[in-house]
């Protein structure tokens, strides 16, 4: 019997042991490890400042989602020895492994920025990637009444990328509807030259800012925290004043890759962007944000690139090489405050553009428009994650980006 450790219980970790064990059946010994015991939503992070969710609506028990026949190991992953096939936990356990699926994702890092965590964290300086972040957030943001929110992201990559726009967008339909808004300063400090790492999409949701009145901070790399002054300070000497601070700290992922010499830089695993195989070890793979596959690191690019792992990981273990190929293909809601949302749908070559999805001119979601059918997809996703996506069950939706439906200009050949 061969054994397959699946390293990560979240969202590519849970959707790939589900589609893996209808696919591979009981010839197969599969094991998932997790550090926790509980699964967390985390696109529903975003709300949880604002008391739309509460945390109970975003974490359900593990064990719920892994099929039978498919063990749970609660553990945290100490390091893996790739040349001996093994997986060591902190506790001192071992799992040896015929194939290993690396799918531990990124996690916030504010211990890498000076200053981040200094007297000010958690009292005027906040994260709303973790679900304590978001959770101190929501009280601090129900007493808060006026002063200057700066929403802040660190370095890229971060998952998600779009969500602090989306916590900008809503904080400033937030102070509004709170009637605080003229005595509200907002800004949003970024690394990026603008509001998207894409150009369309970065000039569409640049000018939502600029019509918002939210001051853009761009090309912002952020050097130290100065937490008495309640300043962030950048490499060029920029100075930031806030006195709600916002911040997506640096993301990296899982400290035991490092460890295991499996990483890059940001300890990310380097893998064939179209076939998720490690560049290093042929019975490896990484999925999800673990990688380093060059297009946004969301939940809808672990869904779609799953659908290609799942195939290509069969042909690869009985021998015959792998046919799929992922396409980078990432789709996320843009939440844009006062019950609205836009949708953007792109690849590793072609950006976001305007236009219908899925269906052409039918939609129902509107590509780069605000429209009320976006918001409440970004709503009802929260469903499709717990009851259909997570375990595994098909949707009518191609794993490959179309181009059907979509117009205006695909400048990303060019520029490449
Ligand atoms: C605020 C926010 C909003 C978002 N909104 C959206 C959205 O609207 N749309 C979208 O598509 N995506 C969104 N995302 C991104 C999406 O949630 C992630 O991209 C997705 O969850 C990645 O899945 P993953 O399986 O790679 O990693 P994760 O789901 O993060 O799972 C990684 C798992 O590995 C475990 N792990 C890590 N290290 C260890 C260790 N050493 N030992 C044991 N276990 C370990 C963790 O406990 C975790 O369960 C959002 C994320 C955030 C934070």
């Amino acid at each position: 019997m061969k054994r397959l450790i699946v390293l990560g219980e979240g969202t590519a970790g849970t959707m790939a042991v589900n589609k893996l064990h209808r696919k591979l059946g009981s010839r197969w010994q599969i094991t998932i490890l997790d550090q926790n015991d509980r699964h967390l939503y985390q696109p529903g992070l975003l709300f949880i400042p604002f008391g739309i969710y509460q945390p109970s609506d975003v974490t359900k028990p593990r064990q719920r989602f892994i099929p039978d026949g498919v063990e749970f190991v609660l553990g945290e992953i100490e390091q893996v020895d790739a040349d001996a096939s093994e997986v060591r936990l902190a506790d001192g356990r071992r799992l040896g492994y015929d194939y290993l699926v690396i799918a531990t994702g990124t996690a916030p890092r504010p211990d890498q920025t000076p200053g981040m965590l200094g007297q000010q964290w958690r009292r005027s300086i906040f994260d709303f990637y973790s679900l304590d972040g978001a959770t101190a957030l929501a009280r601090t943001l129900a007493s808060f009444e006026a002063g200057r929110v700066v929403v802040h992201v660190t370095d890229m990559p971060i998952k998600c990328p779009v969500a602090p726009l989306e916590f900008t967008f809503l904080a400033e339909a937030y102070t509004r509807r709170r009637g605080m808004r003229d005595r509200v300063e907002l800004t949003y400090a970024t690394p990026l030259p603008g509001a998207f790492t894409k150009p369309i999409a970065s000039a569409h949701l640049g000018s939502m800012l600029d019509d918002r009145k939210i001051h853009v901070e761009s090309d912002f790399m952020v050097e130290r925290i100065d937490d008495e002054a309640k300043t962030l300070i950048s490499y060029d000497e920029r100075e930031i004043p806030f006195d709600l601070l916002v911040t997506v700290p640096l993301n990296m992922g899982a400290e035991f890759i490092a460890r295991s010499g499996l990483g890059d830089e940001l300890n990310y695993v380097p893998v064939d962007k179209h076939t998720l195989l490690s560049k290093a070890h042929d019975n490896i793979f990484a999925i999800g944000d673990a990688s380093n596959i060059p297009t946004s690191k969301a939940g809808s690019v672990a869904h779609f690139s799953v659908d290609v792992f799942t195939g290509n990981f069969c042909q690869h273990v009985g021998g015959q090489p792998m046919t799929g190929r992922f396409d980078g293909h990432a789709n996320c809601f843009v939440e844009s405050g006062d019950g609205k949302g836009l949708l953007i749908d792109f690849n590793y070559d072609r950006e976001p553009l305007t236009g219908s999805y899925p269906v052409p001119i039918v939609g129902p979601f509107g590509l780069l428009r605000e429209t009320a059918a976006n918001h409440w997809g970004k709503l009802a996703f929260r469903w499709l994650y717990w009851h259909v996506l997570l375990p595994g069950r098909p949707i009518p939706l191609p794993a490959r980006m179309s181009m059907a439906g979509k117009h205006g200009p695909d400048r990303s050949k060019e520029r490449s």
